[in-house]
């Protein structure tokens, strides 16, 4: 079975534990590596997209950004938190973050910029939001929208995904289905669009996650059994994750995890080494700029 996770969140973003908490944790499982990804979302109308009404009630506004400044600072701290821990840990942390790719120059700029200073070991690449006029509508939001509406939000949200494999930013790319979790998008007319995606992803030569939280509320990962089978087909390398917001959800239903993707046709099953080592296009564009 898999003994590290690499997507995971922790206090002062939306996890309910610190980083030395899930550390001594994945010390006990025995693992070979633990990885904490908080989110890293940045957007000019963050704060005015409906979602965060709720981030701030829920106390967990700390996860969306402005500015690139805002959460490059947020980020440092924790970063140096981390730093602290593995100078005396056994095993050390890998220091990631789950990033919202947003399909625009000013965006990847932006972020270019951050990674060189924040130098994360690895970048998840996430979609949770679709985007229209410039406002963010997250998942909730999908599931409570007009029938026409829903299905264009949907569209969208599978050309983000796409965008983000297709950005080469990533080293991994988690929970493709995530609207699953607000039962939207389950039916076989999103076929296409996943298919499509397959392929993007297979070209990239990205890997995938696959995330055992889903199993909170359903009796497969993100993502399903049939994006499994398209992706065993094109033999996608593949990581499981916990996506754990708490030390006890480490390492969650990974071993059904393994074994429902195995029955998938999926065999390619990637270290932590295998994950840190992938070339993005960002550390390529930081070095030609810092020759400058
Ligand atoms: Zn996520
Ligand atoms: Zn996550």
């Amino acid at each position: 079975m898999q003994k590290f996770s690499l997507h995971t969140h922790t206090l002062g973003f939306d996890g309910q534990q610190t980083e030395l908490e899930m550390l001594k944790q994945a010390e006990k499982l025995g693992w070979s590596h633990i990885g904490i990804s908080n989110h890293f979302i940045v957007h000019p109308n963050i704060k005015k997209s409906p979602m965060y009404y709720y981030a701030e009630k829920g106390n967990y506004a700390a996860i969306y950004s402005e500015s690139f400044d805002e959460a490059v600072n947020k980020f440092a701290l924790h970063y140096q938190k981390i730093d602290e821990i593995n100078q005396t840990a056994k095993i050390k942390i890998l220091k990631g973050m789950e990033v919202d790719y947003f399909d625009n120059d000013n965006w990847r700029d932006g972020f270019v910029k951050a990674l060189d200073y924040l130098k994360p070991d690895y970048i998840i690449g996430s979609a949770h939001f679709v985007e229209k006029q410039n406002i963010l509508y997250n998942s909730h939001d999908v599931k409570v929208a007009p029938q026409i509406e829903q299905n264009w939000m949907l569209h969208r949200y599978w050309q983000n995904v796409r965008a983000a494999v297709s950005s080469n930013l990533f080293n991994f790319m988690a929970h493709l289905d995530l609207l699953k979790k607000v039962n939207v998008g389950c039916g076989t007319e999103w076929f296409d669009d996943e298919r499509k995606t397959i392929e993007v992803i297979k070209e990239s030569g990205v890997a995938i996650e696959l995330n055992s939280s889903a199993f909170k509320f359903c009796d497969e990962p993100y993502p399903s059994k049939r994006i499994m089978q398209m992706a065993g087909e094109a033999d996608i390398p593949v990581i499981i994750s916990d996506d754990a917001h708490k030390s006890a959800q480490l390492g969650n239903c990974f071993e059904r995890t393994e074994e429902m993707a195995k029955n998938c046709g999926i065999k390619k099953f990637l270290t932590p080494h295998d994950i840190v080592n992938r070339k993005l296009d960002a550390k390529l564009l930081i070095n030609s700029r810092s020759r400058f």
